[in-house]
């Protein structure tokens, strides 16, 4: 791949050609997100794709809303909102969308989504939506019982990632999948206990620390590769040490993105979050791996996008351009 230092030079040429708003920001983005009704394809568990030894679906636990300007940084809200359009707070629509993998003897829940654990105010405020049930009513409709889960990859412990790791029975909090390991990158396990006053809000002891000391409990270095074909990405710009998932197969390569890139409107440089600690990391981030991602064909799944599960990108002149939306 080129340098960072040649894709940026890329992506400044084409931005100034184009301005903020890339070629593709036009009528299909519009009516890609601007529909108020949410897709629940994805939650239909018998869409499989075959990646190498595992079989892999993507499941919507559900549905939240966050303040559109903190989802799109220092992007102004009349170009936001051609693509998401706010409710009457300010709020958009996003997706909690897991990853589950299964092959070579092991059953894989990359996130855990939202959980359970909301009090009348709190989910109003952030607009909750499991009413389909959320990831544990989908891998029921599969036969998978929670604790036949042998492996939760936590990319990171920020309640709309992490909060479905524990629920409430009779006030004592217990593990939702009690015989995962729960992997989680060290570094980040570290910042959850003592993040700072801009990302405090971002976490909630109840949905992690119960795993503290707990054989259920894997730390992890760095990248590794921790399953065969199933490689972590470890990422600083959202947060320190988020890390991603990658699985490669012969014919395809998948990257699930977290908060790299939440929603295929991320897909443009300048869209990050105001709540990423780093945003300039955050973007030469971006522009490793999604300009990678579009030179090798890899399929990226996002985790919050309201309307999309997966599609490739290709890139045009330094800018990406979204191929089709796809379901798994
Ligand atoms: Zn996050």
């Amino acid at each position: 791949m080129g340098s960072l230092a040649e894709d940026s030079a890329a992506a400044a040429a084409a931005r100034s050609r184009h301005g903020l708003l890339a070629p593709w920001l036009g009528d299909r983005a519009v009516t890609m997100h601007g529909a108020a009704l949410m897709s629940r394809c994805d939650t239909n568990l018998e869409k499989i794709m075959q990646i190498g030894l595992y079989e892999v679906t993507a499941i919507l636990d559900g549905t939240f809303a966050l303040d559109g300007g903190s989802m799109f940084g220092v992007v102004p809200k009349p170009l936001w909102e051609r693509a998401q359009e706010p409710d009457e707070r300010n709020r958009v629509r996003l997706a909690s969308r897991l990853l589950y993998i299964q092959g070579a003897g092991r059953r894989i829940l990359v996130d855990t989504g939202l959980g359970d654990k909301w009090d009348e105010k709190r989910r109003e405020i952030f607009q909750v939506d499991r009413s389909a049930g959320g990831v544990l009513a989908a891998l029921g409709e599969r036969g998978i019982e929670p604790g036949a889960i042998t492996d939760v990859i936590l990319t990171h412990l920020h309640f709309d990632h992490a909060a479905g790791t524990t629920f409430r029975e009779k006030e004592t909090l217990q593990l939702t999948f009690p015989n995962a390991i729960h992997h989680v990158q060290r570094r980040h396990w570290d910042w959850a206990f003592n993040p700072t006053l801009k990302d405090a809000g971002s976490f909630r002891a109840e949905d992690f620390a119960l795993l503290a000391g707990s054989d259920r409990l894997h730390l992890l270095e760095g990248e590794i590769e921790l399953f065969e074909g199933i490689e972590i990405v470890v990422l600083d710009g959202h947060t320190p040490a988020m890390q991603v998932v990658k699985i490669r197969g012969p014919e395809t390569t998948l990257l699930y993105l977290a908060d790299l890139v939440p929603t295929t409107t991320h897909l443009r440089w300048p869209y990050i979050m105001s709540y990423d600690n780093e945003p300039l990391v955050t973007l030469a981030e971006k522009q490793r791996y999604l300009l990678r991602a579009a030179r090798e064909g890899w399929l990226l799944v996002f985790e919050h996008d309201p309307q999309v599960t997966a599609l490739r990108v290709s890139e045009d002149n330094g800018v990406l351009v979204p191929g089709p939306p796809r379901d798994l």
